[in-house]
């Protein structure tokens, strides 16, 4: 209510100066949602430099920016982060607690995308489509509203950012399987004709045996340090130092260079015009939405790290990318007609080695080895489980006990769980660890924390824990990664443009899970079902 009351006085205030009045004319014909997968919004004062007028600049500019906006859930993966963008809510209500999780009934793996019941279009990899998601989205919402006129596409990468985007009544979710985009009969009999073309003009093979080089002078990235770092992954044996030649067609390392190359937001970008022109986005007064999730920097960022010169590099190309993307918009649909935002799924740590000097405690952690403890400990009160082991599983920050080892010996669920995280504590770079019945018993106090917004008692563990600042978790010695609670995870960029964004630096804590009823607000149609965020009105106009 308090959100329809404020659309209303947005479109007032607006109405006096469109030159067509009425809430019709007030309301973005276009929303883009992108999301870029793994951002910090250090990237944005870093890099800045060297951005062009129109790219990021269009927002820092011309738009919105809310300088402390993070994510408040504590299991910082892709699949969480995207489930949050368009349902404003967490894991704890929309159920996507991370990017697999274990099912203990059926005893084994579920990824949050997964769906038996469906099959891909394109591929013959297993069916995949937002069953997981609990709630709606604002596609949802607004197909809901438009009776079905306004038109919801999501495309990215990987297959979990899009689904999640495109919630349940998108009429298109597009990912790439090895060169092409996909999609699932969850969504469509056939591939429209459109996606047909471009997957025909075999866009993604054009980059076999190109080279990806610096797109600014050397002298610019010295800054942000050494170019070659031994703990710099070689992916697919493109090296760890500029340029990266990706493999040639042949070679079953050239899409594993690809996905890992700036090349491939390059061709998302690519379907994401031929999508606007093809689905006539932004062509009538019943809003549409476009939402696209880049990848491609992910990759990068595991394998580099934030202080890399692959990092920088894509994104000045990032930012290369969105200026003509934005320019392409505002020749097709006018920028006025469009509003725009801007987030990030999740932050990334520094290479462990990088972050010594500053941070001594640094180090990479095998998560086998909480897992190994858990056992032991298990073990030694326990004696030997009747099957395999007394965990079922680890996915990580979640240790799943074996329910059915546990009740054949008569054990208790809570006593095991209690054995297994006094030894999960005691591993060296163990933050902290709770039980599931601890979580559950907060849960019904009304706490909140981090670790709460990421609990969901059917799909959790037993066991949850969290690793100490600046730990990476991982059995190799290169690379690095993200899911922690700590703000070089959770915080992230968080951007808006549009003619009913008033321009400026916004210094509140804002969660990810505003984008969401703010949206709904500026689209007039009610927030999606689950929604806990609140209305950014500091930044309507
Ligand atoms: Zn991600």
């Amino acid at each position: 209510m308090m959100q329809r009351i404020l659309f209303a006085a947005a479109c007032v205030t607006l109405a006096s100066a469109a030159p067509r009045p009425g809430p019709r004319a007030s309301r973005p014909r276009l929303v883009i949602v992108i999301v870029v997968d793994q951002f910090r919004p250090d990237y944005l004062q870093r890099f800045r430099p060297y951005f062009g007028t129109g790219g990021f600049n269009l927002f820092l500019r011309r738009g919105a920016n809310f300088t402390e906006a993070e994510y408040k859930h504590a299991v910082t993966f892709t699949c969480p982060g995207h489930a949050v963008v368009l349902t404003g809510t967490y894991a704890n209500v929309n159920g996507i607690i991370s990017n697999q999780w274990y099912d203990s009934n059926a005893g084994r793996q579920e990824y949050c995308a997964a769906d038996s019941s469906v099959t891909l279009i394109g591929s013959t990899d297993p069916g995949r489509s937002p069953r997981n998601l609990i709630g709606s989205t604002v596609g949802d919402e607004l197909k809901r509203t438009s009776r079905g006129r306004s038109r919801v596409i999501a495309m990215a990468g990987k297959d979990r950012s899009a689904i999640m985007l495109g919630g349940h009544k998108a009429d298109g979710a597009y990912w790439m399987e090895d060169s092409l985009f996909v999609t699932s009969t969850y969504y469509m009999k056939e591939l429209p004709v459109w996606v047909q073309q471009f997957n025909a003009s075999a866009r993604v093979r054009s980059y076999a045996g190109k080279s990806w080089d610096r797109l600014l002078p050397m002298t610019a990235y010295a800054g942000v340090g050494p170019d070659y770092v031994q703990a710099e992954q070689n992916v697919a044996g493109m090296g760890r130092t500029f340029p990266h030649r990706l493999a040639p067609d042949t070679s079953p390392r050239f899409l594993d260079g690809f996905r890992s190359s700036p090349f491939q937001n390059e061709v998302l970008l690519d379907f994401a015009r031929a999508a606007v022109t093809s689905e006539k986005l932004g062509e009538d007064d019943d809003p549409d939405l476009l939402a696209l999730s880049l990848s491609a920097n992910d990759l990068i960022g595991h394998a580099f790290g934030p202080n890399s010169h692959e990092v920088m590099d894509v994104t000045v190309r990032t930012d290369r990318l969105l200026d003509r993307f934005f320019e392409f918009l505002d020749r097709q649909i006018g920028l006025r007609q469009v509003l725009i935002v801007l987030t990030a799924d999740h932050g990334v740590a520094p290479l462990p080695e990088l972050a010594r000097d500053l941070h001594p405690g640094a180090v990479r952690l095998d998560p086998a080895r909480i897992a190994a403890a858990a056992e032991t400990a298990l073990r030694s009160r326990f004696g030997v489980p009747p099957g395999p082991g007394w965990l079922a599983h680890l996915s990580p920050p979640w240790l799943y006990l074996s329910v059915e080892a546990l009740r054949q010996k008569g054990i208790a669920i809570e006593e095991a769980e209690r054995t297994a995280r006094d030894a999960v504590k005691g591993v060296r770079g163990v933050h902290q660890a709770l039980t599931a019945t601890e979580l559950r018993q907060q849960q019904k106090d009304g706490m909140a924390s981090g670790a709460l917004l990421s609990f969901y008692p059917d799909r959790s563990g037993n066991i949850y824990y969290e690793l100490k600042p600046f730990i990476v978790p991982g059995h190799e010695p290169t690379g690095t990664t993200h899911g922690s609670p700590w703000s070089y995870d959770t915080r992230v960029p968080l951007l808006w443009f549009g003619s009913s964004i008033k321009r400026g630096a916004y210094r509140e804590a804002t969660s990810i899970a505003d984008i969401a009823p703010t949206l709904s607000a500026l689209l007039g149609i009610d927030a999606p079902a689950g929604s806990r965020g609140r209305v950014l009105r500091e930044m309507l106009r």
